[in-house]
């Protein structure tokens, strides 16, 4: 391991240049090479002073993640912390870019912080589901006091420095050479330490510490992370300054736990033992048909990896839509400043958007994103299959239907595969791969292979209804309606899942998304469906009212004229009530805690059938789909790591209990299969 970190002096001051590109983050080398540092000064007689400062563009921009939550390697930065203290010559950090979470902490152990003008300073962590772990809870009051640092700490705001030099935090702003105002400053404490444990927490009225208390948890939704944010502030008034570290210490290493799993779970989706030393099919061209919302994603994507993309479509209008839609990506991309104009027009010129099918010869991965029609697909797949070459691989992004049929719809079965993404297809990391009864092991692997050059996090699941995702998803959202039909209203119910950490309600998601495609699933379900089993009928009726969602402005809540903002619906609160009363159902209050549970208990009875019936290779799979694409907190680690810190006899009555309140039709599945995996060995 290389140290980044130098000892350069400016006088009898040493400079301690922390060299970590691209973003200087806190790994174990940068702790190491510090800590070493500061020994090596602190016994050099002719050094009266130090400064710690960022090579490149920014001082430390944070920890770094793939080391969060790991039994961290020693020195851990509390330790790193602990040393600069206890150094007796004056350690001052020169801030320049962003000193964002432990690179913030860092900064608060030292004696004093001088900050470039344009320096940005924050404690993030709440924003990721964690707390600050190394003082920040501790240190930051002492400066900015209680109710301050609670805005701070328990929202994740971010300081420039000048904000950040009125609240204390930062000592001086420098507009000049950053070094050499440092060292001056060093030079200037004459030796003395101003330690920020030291400094007493100032007393304060309750009222402002209340009412920054209340904003926060408002902001957070009131998820876990905020109040123990808050909690561990209020704690540096309560508690003596090493008591309340260790506690910090801990609560911060519990929630970074989930955050690990969900590191590795994201890592082992991508092993598949049996496909190793499988090698994919060379793929430079790309075909995207149908260049509707999701086609038009998945061609962006495809640019801005570089591929060449054919861009197909039904007919003229349509495929000058779609191509206008990709145009305007660009052009706003541009304007935003993301994207330099030459880089986009080399993307753009890389698409050519066709309605002639004999240009589809060219493509060595085609993916279909028409519509969510078997028939239409086989008709297409069929079509595919006669003007494709022969190797060619053959996706679709079906996200419920039978892959196996479309498959058999061409003579080459074996070249088709499903390639699962999610809207925007060019944002969201997720993407489900799905295997056939007959695809070929190099077609998989293709698939895989080019969803990572997509920059996408690609799982491997069977071909089964809804895969893994949607499988799941609906599951959660069947006993949501149940909690509507049996005395819960949509509002709470979303607001539960929220304070869980969900990103939007199941509601407000319906709503979102249209409650119309869901419908029409299940009129052309309705022909198979148990009889027997229990059916709310409540988005049924509020589809025949015309409430589609946020598109007609109303579904579940009703929308202001912008499409925005919900509020919730006095007539949908009757409607509900109605449904319930003519299945003589007597409704009755059902707590947060219920809610919550009962939503979680669905996901992971659900988790455990399909990995009984190996749609999912690993259980942690199911983890990083509903984490990386429908919205489960991540700091919760997702649904299986939830179900499995509990104990199996608790989680055996738990489905048991869930079983009893959802009534007829509840398949139960075994918890058994939520650890067996020869990769969660970890
Ligand atoms: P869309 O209606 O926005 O686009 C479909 C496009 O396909 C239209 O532009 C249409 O003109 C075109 N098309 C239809 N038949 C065609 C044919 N025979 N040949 C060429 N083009 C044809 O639909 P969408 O939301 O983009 O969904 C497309 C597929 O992606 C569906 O299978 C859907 O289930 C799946 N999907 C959608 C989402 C989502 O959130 N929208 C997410 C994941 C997967």
């Amino acid at each position: 391991m290389t140290n980044p970190t130098t000892i350069e002096t400016d006088g009898d001051v040493a400079i301690v240049v922390i060299d970590n590109p691209p973003i200087n983050a806190g790994s174990l080398a940068v702790r190491r090479g510090v800590i070493e540092a500061i020994e090596e000064v602190a016994a050099r007689p002719e050094i009266k002073a130090v400064v710690l400062i960022g090579a490149g563009k920014t001082f430390i921009a944070g920890s770094d993640l793939r080391e969060f939550g790991a039994p961290i390697e020693r020195p851990s930065l509390p330790e790193v912390i602990a040393a600069i203290e206890a150094c007796d010559k004056p350690v001052v950090a020169a801030i320049h870019g962003v000193a964002l979470g432990g690179g913030l902490e860092l900064a608060l152990g030292c004696d004093a912080r001088i900050a470039a003008r344009d320096a940005t300073v924050g404690l993030p962590e709440v924003t990721l589901g964690i707390i600050p772990g190394a003082g920040g809870t501790q240190r930051l009051p002492r400066l900015t006091g209680i109710a301050r640092a609670i805005d701070l700490v328990a929202t994740g705001e971010r300081v420039r420095s000048e904000t950040a030099r009125a609240l204390g935090i930062i000592d001086a702003v420098v507009d000049g050479d950053l070094r050499t105002a440092a060292a001056s400053y060093a030079r200037g404490m004459n030796g003395h330490k101003r330690r920020v444990r030291d400094i007493q927490v100032a007393q304060e009225h309750a009222a402002p510490i209340e009412s920054a208390a209340a904003a926060a948890l408002k902001k957070g939704k009131g998820r876990p992370a905020v109040h123990a944010a808050i909690e561990a502030v209020r704690s540096a008034t309560a508690l003596p300054i090493d008591q309340a570290l260790a506690a910090e210490r801990s609560a911060f290493e519990r929630e970074a736990f989930a955050l690990r799993h969900q590191f590795f779970a994201e890592r082992d989706a991508a092993k598949q033992p049996e496909l190793s030393g499988v090698q994919p099919r060379s793929v430079k061209t790309i075909a995207v048909i149908g260049a509707g919302t999701m086609g038009s994603g998945i061609a962006i994507a495809a640019l801005d990896a570089d591929f060449d993309v054919l861009l197909l479509e039904a007919d003229k209008d349509a495929l000058a839509r779609g191509a206008s839609r990709i145009e305007e990506y660009y052009a706003s991309r541009m304007k935003s400043g993301k994207l330099p104009e030459a880089k986009a027009a080399q993307r753009k010129s890389r698409l050519t958007p066709t309605v002639d099918w004999e240009r589809l010869r060219s493509a060595d991965l085609i993916i279909e994103a028409v519509f969510e029609d078997l028939g239409v697909k086989k008709d297409l797949f069929r079509r595919v299959d006669s003007f494709a070459r022969p190797g060619a691989v053959l996706a679709s992004n079906t996200s419920y239907l039978d892959l196996d049929a479309i498959a058999e719809a061409t003579d080459r079965p074996s070249d088709v595969v499903g390639l699962h993404f999610f809207s925007p297809a060019n944002v969201m990391r997720l993407v489900e791969v799905v295997r056939a009864r007959s695809t070929a092991p190099d077609v998989l692997v293709t698939a895989l292979t080019v969803a990572k050059r997509l920059g996408k996090l690609p799982v491997l699941t069977r071909n089964a209804f809804g895969f893994i995702g949607n499988r799941i998803y609906a599951a959660y959202r069947r006993q949501c309606e149940f909690m509507l039909e049996e005395g819960a209203l949509p509002e709470q119910i979303d607001a539960a899942l929220e304070s869980f950490g969900f990103a939007m309600g199941p509601f407000a998601v319906a709503d979102m998304s249209g409650l119309d495609i869901a419908w029409r699933m299940r009129k052309s379900q309705a022909a198979s469906r148990d009889p027997n089993a229990r059916y709310v009928d409540i988005p049924d009726r509020l589809c025949e009212l015309g409430r589609f969602g946020r598109k007609t402005g109303s579904g579940y809540y009703t929308y202001s004229p912008d499409k925005r903002s919900p509020t919730p619906d006095p007539f949908v609160r009757q409607l509900i009530e109605q449904s319930s009363a003519e299945k003589g159902i007597a409704r009755r209050a059902l707590t947060s805690d219920e809610i919550q549970r009962r939503a979680l208990l669905a996901m992971v009875n659900e988790a455990a059938l399909l990995l009984g019936d190996g749609v999912a290779s690993h259980p942690s799979d199911v983890d990083v789909v509903l984490v990386n694409g429908y919205g489960f907190p991540r700091w919760e680690g997702g649904p299986v790591f939830w179900a499995t810190q509990l104990a199996t006899r608790e989680l055996d009555d738990a489905l048991d209990w869930l079983g009893r309140l959802s009534g007829p039709g509840f398949v139960r599945g075994n918890v058994r299969f939520l650890t067996r995996s020869p990769e969660s060995s970890h």
